[in-house]
Parts: C-alpha cells; sequence; structure tokens
C-alpha cells in the first residue's frame, strides 16, 4: 500500500508519545509523576455536567447547524463583548471539534501553496504541521529568553525580511504554550502596527486566556484596525477544563468564517450537539454570576499557587534557567548547561529528547522535550498536577541533575 505525501509528513504528536511512556511506566506500577499534562486536573464545572446530562435527556442528539448551534454561537458573541470587548455578531463565529479544528480550518481557509505562516517559536507543534499539510511555507520567528519569549517587532521584521519580504499569515498565540509568555496591551499594539503594515492577517490563539496571572490579558482583534484581520480561536478546554468535550472556536470577520463553515461542512459537519449544549450552558453560568465562575477562580487561583511553587523549587534546581511565565500551566526549562557531561551511572545527554528520557529514567518525572517546539535547548514542566506531585517531581529533578556535579 502506498501513503500519501501528507500521511508519510505526519508525524504523531511527540507531547503524546512522552504521555505514552509514562503510562506505560505507572500500568507497570513505577512510581513515576508527569509534568507532561497539556490539559487542566480539574473536573468539568457542575453547569457543564448537568448541560451535557440535560442534552442527551431531551433528545439535543442530531445534527446541528455546521457553525454550532444559534444558542451557542449567540453566547460566544456575548462573551467576546462582555469579557474581551470586541463586538462581533453570532454569524461572525463558527464552533468547532476543539480549538485544534478552529486553526486547522482558518488555515485550510487562509493559506494556498507557498504563502508565508510566521510562526513565533518554540510553539505549539501543530501550527508548523498544519501548515506543513497545506503546502504552505512555515517562517519561524525566533524568539528569546531576553525578551520573555516574546514577538518584538524587530524580531517580525527580520523573520519576514528573511522570508522575502513577504508573509500571508502570522499566528499569535498567548497566554503562550510552551513559555507562559504573556502581553500587555502597549506591547500587542506595536505587533499590530507591523501587521497592519504588512497587511497580515492574524490567527489569534486565545486558548489560555482565562489562565493570565498578573495582569489583565486584551484579545488581539481589539486593537486598532485588527478587527477585520484577525481570527481570534479560543475554547472550553483550558479555561473551563473541558478538553475532552473538543468544544473550541473562531470569530472574526464573516467571509472568512463561511469559508470555514463550508470547509467544515466537508469534515466534521459540526461539533458534537451534546458538548455544545454542555459548554452553553457552562459559558451561560460564567457570565450569569459568581456561583458559575466559582469553578474557574479556584482552578486559576490553584494555578497561580503551583506556578509561584514550581518557579521557587526550579530555583533549588542546579545549572537551568527559565522566564517566570505569567500565564499558561507551563515553565519553559532550559537545561542545556547540562549537555555533554556526565550524569548519574555516568549517563551523557546531548538534546532534550535524551533529557526527557533521563529524567523519566533516573527521576521517574516525565516532562516534554523541547524540541517537538522548535528548541532542542529547553524542556517543558506543565504545572497541571498536584502541589504534592510538583514538590516531589521538583525535589527529584534536582537530584538528577546535581549528579555528577
Ligand atoms: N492551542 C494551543 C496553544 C494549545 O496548547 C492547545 C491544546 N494543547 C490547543 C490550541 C488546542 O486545544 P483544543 O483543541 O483542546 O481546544
Amino acid at each position: 500500500m502506498r501513503l500519501s505525501r501528507l500521511a508519510q509528513d505526519a508525524k504523531p504528536s511527540s507531547t503524546l508519545a512522552i504521555d505514552e511512556e509514562y503510562r506505560a511506566r505507572k500500568a507497570r506500577g513505577e512510581d513515576v509523576i508527569s509534568l507532561g499534562a497539556g490539559q487542566p486536573d480539574f473536573p468539568s464545572p457542575p453547569a457543564a455536567l448537568a448541560g451535557g446530562e440535560e442534552a442527551i435527556r431531551s433528545g439535543r442528539t442530531r445534527y446541528t447547524d455546521v457553525c454550532g448551534t444559534e444558542e451557542l454561537r449567540a453566547m460566544i458573541a456575548r462573551k467576546l463583548k462582555e469579557e474581551n470587548g470586541l463586538a462581533l455578531t453570532s454569524q461572525q463565529v463558527v464552533v468547532t471539534a476543539g480549538a485544534k479544528q478552529a486553526i486547522h480550518h482558518a488555515l485550510c481557509a487562509l493559506v494556498d501553496a507557498g504563502d508565508g505562516v510566521l510562526i513565533p517559536t518554540p510553539a505549539w507543534p501543530s501550527y508548523a504541521q498544519m501548515v506543513r499539510v497545506l503546502d504552505g511555507r512555515v517562517v519561524p520567528v525566533p524568539l528569546s529568553a531576553a525578551d520573555g519569549w516574546k514577538l518584538t517587532v524587530d524580531g517580525l521584521m527580520s523573520a519576514l525580511s528573511s522570508a522575502g519580504g513577504r508573509a500571508d499569515v502570522l499566528i499569535l498565540n498567548q497566554p503562550a504554550n510552551p513559555t507562559g509568555a504573556t502581553y500587555t496591551s502597549e506591547e500587542l499594539a506595536r505587533i499590530a502596527e507591523v501587521v497592519r503594515g504588512e497587511e497580515i492577517t492574524v490567527i489569534s490563539d486565545e486558548i489560555y486566556e482565562r489562565l493570565v496571572y498578573d495582569g489583565p490579558f486584551t484579545s488581539f482583534a481589539t486593537l486598532p484596525g485588527m478587527r477585520g484581520r484577525t481570527v481570534t480561536v479560543n475554547g472550553f478546554s483550558k479555561a473551563f477544563a473541558m478538553t475532552g468535550w473538543r468544544m473550541g472556536y473562531a470569530a472574526g470577520p464573516a467571509p472568512l468564517m463561511a469559508a470555514m463553515t463550508a470547509i467544515q461542512s466537508h469534515t466534521a459537519g459540526n461539533a458534537c450537539s451534546v458538548a455544545q449544549h454542555a459548554a452553553l450552558k457552562a459559558l451561560e453560568a460564567a457570565l450569569e454570576g459568581p456561583e458559575g465562575r466559582e469553578p474557574l477562580e479556584t482552578m486559576k487561583s490553584a494555578f497561580r499557587r503551583r506556578r509561584d511553587l514550581v518557579c521557587r523549587l526550579l530555583g533549588e534546581v542546579p545549572g537551568v534557567t527559565f522566564v517566570r511565565p505569567g500565564g499558561a500551566f507551563y515553565v519553559w526549562v532550559d537545561v542545556s548547561a547540562h549537555y555533554g557531561r556526565p550524569l548519574a551511572g555516568g549517563r551523557v545527554v546531548r538534546d532534550s529528547q535524551e533529557m526527557a528520557s533521563y529524567l523519566l529514567d533516573d527521576a521517574g518525572v516525565a516532562v516534554v522535550p523541547g524540541r517537538a517546539f522548535g528548541d532542542d535547548r529547553h524542556i517543558r514542566l506543565s504545572f497541571a498536577a498536584s502541589a504534592e506531585d510538583l514538590t516531589v517531581a521538583l525535589k527529584r529533578i534536582a537530584k538528577a541533575l546535581a549528579a555528577g556535579t
């Protein structure tokens, strides 16, 4: 059987590979802790659970509109207005099976073969994979710790000139996976100015929006001139701890939303009707009062405390550096000072993959190698784990990296 070029190029997500290895060891009864998770370790809010049950019992089990139910799209439009100051109609919202599908369909609607897509890097691995599937041109924009892993005007301009002065799309993710970088509205406004001048369309991935610990969040489309050239992507996975329900959405200019709906009509058809009702109820509760917001606030406070805990404990790990994350639930840790020197048992690691294997073998801690995000000097630690597990894991990492010194 001959597989397609697409199939031959598609690499399975390496973040999932480490997770599989972790689960195999756990099943064998080994004492392992995962700091690899890309999802909140909290239950979905009660309103979501009740909404899901109600949907099943009341027979909301048929196809919905391709772009999602009118009720849910109207609720999302209300959320964007009330929480983000972004005025869009329900016709400018498309509900998708997770934010992942929203990004994929947005790229399908925007990228022709050879079109340049700017991806500030390190970045969530799926962006580049999705662009390649469409024969688009990935234009990485290298980020640096010195800039707090934030996209800067200089960085953007030099990536543009290395791309022959032209790019069609910018994927901006804030708060960012894997670095946790967050932006002020002034920083975003400077990027918006370049975007306006270069006539770039922006996919603004705001999936970690509710997990900003140190300041307000600005939705990119609210910046001057950006509403007409930005597709805002968000969803329920992270904010509402609803990863398994597969609920995401895109919101933006009507012609783009119509194109994404046409594409979706031939792929998913529509996002799951039961999950749509669950998401509707969760969002309605969050917009309507303290009771609905309470589970979200509890989760956010727990993540903020864990962020502080992990940063403190990382201070005791020899030979590593990191930038304190302002959002999301990851810390991006430079471990490259340990490359090429003997660690426990004389073992030498040369890259992030070998470092992840070493930490799993020696410390019993699963982390994600930075290579998957386009940077081999780093590993990603997730703090979607209990404070107890985080404490034990960080102490074990400290010991594993002190070995051999
Ligand atoms: N964007 C980023 C940056 C992510 O980290 C994730 C999930 N890991 C997604 C999008 C996709 O989220 P979902 O499809 O679950 O909504």
